[in-house]
């Protein structure tokens, strides 16, 4: 059972590479540390994204850049790269993020996230808690959770931005206990 008394500490870092103001920043770290109960913290990207560009498709190379995190990423460190562009890999026609499974490096990106890409009205918020969502997600792989066949659970896989919509932030309650045991080890293992 999931309780309030419950702290799992752990550091998770993003890496921003977006143009996104403080106020959402602030509003998206705020949303993934209540969802998993860590700390975390921005930092300034050195990451070259425009390396991984992909000239015959016109996107950028979702593993190409996770390559670059794992590189960067601190052992005792979750790092989420934070990105505009629009990426992919290879046998789909685009990713809205992509994790190292039980790794330390992940990348979100936010293009595909905003109202304005499917040619409707800005909507701030809507965009904070698509972002929030998709990095606890992506996240909950890097600790090793698979996705999850609940309905409202952060971790089902969403194939289209209403998918992202209709879950929730958090994890379910078995994805919560998965996620407690599997921190504590990852914890342990970078003791
Ligand atoms: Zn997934
Ligand atoms: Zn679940």
């Amino acid at each position: 059972m999931r309780t309030e008394e419950t702290v799992v500490t752990s550091t998770i870092t993003i890496l921003n590479a977006t143009t996104l103001s403080a106020s959402p920043l602030r509003d998206i770290l705020h949303e993934v540390e209540k969802n998993l109960r860590c700390s975390v913290s921005l930092q300034k990207h050195s990451l070259d994204i425009e390396k991984t560009f992909d000239t015959s498709r016109g996107q950028y190379y979702s593993t190409a850049i996770l390559t670059q995190v794992m590189k960067r990423a601190p052992v005792s460190t979750k790092c989420v790269a934070l990105v505009d562009v629009d990426v992919f890999i290879p046998v789909l026609s685009f990713v809205f993020g992509e994790a190292q499974f039980g790794g330390n490096a992940t990348v979100v990106s936010t293009h595909r996230l905003c109202n304005q890409f499917y040619g409707m009205p800005a909507d701030e918020s809507l965009h904070v808690q698509r972002i929030a969502k998709e990095i606890i997600h992506e996240l909950g792989h890097t600790y090793g959770l698979y996705h999850c066949r609940n309905f409202e659970c952060v971790m089902r896989s969403s194939t289209y931005v209403e998918d992202i919509d209709l879950k929730k932030s958090s994890l379910c309650n078995e994805c919560w206990q998965l996620f407690e045991i599997l921190s504590l080890n990852n914890l342990k293992k970078n003791e």
